[in-house]
């Protein structure tokens, strides 16, 4: 399940995510659209996975997006605009994201 950074609950859904591929920096890119139920926010959600160096490092973030903007992603992600696609990764690590926190179903 993933906590919401906005309340805190384990009601974070990923709802589409599109994988950009590697990069200079990273192993798996993907861009995503978020809500949560519990607070009903929606926003934009970044998944970075490197795997060099030692051990795994994963990192997820989301930002509360206006519905503007979100559909404007929306459109982006429905599209599969890559260009499009990759400056959103841009904008939403430029927005100061939060990190998403997940823990298995099961502890
Ligand atoms: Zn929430």
């Amino acid at each position: 399940m993933f906590f919401c950074p906005t309340c805190g609950e384990p009601t974070l859904v990923i709802e589409t995510s599109f994988d950009l591929g590697a990069n200079d920096r990273v192993d798996e890119v993907a861009v995503q659209t978020v809500r949560c139920d519990a607070c009903d926010c929606h926003g934009a959600g970044l998944y970075e996975e490197s795997r060099r160096g030692a051990g795994d490092h994963v990192h997820h973030v989301m930002c509360v997006l206006p519905a503007d903007e979100l559909h404007a992603l929306q459109r982006a992600l429905g599209a599969r605009d890559l260009p499009a696609l990759t400056e959103w990764a841009d904008r939403i690590r430029a927005h100061g994201p939060r990190t998403i926190v997940y823990r298995p179903d099961c502890v």
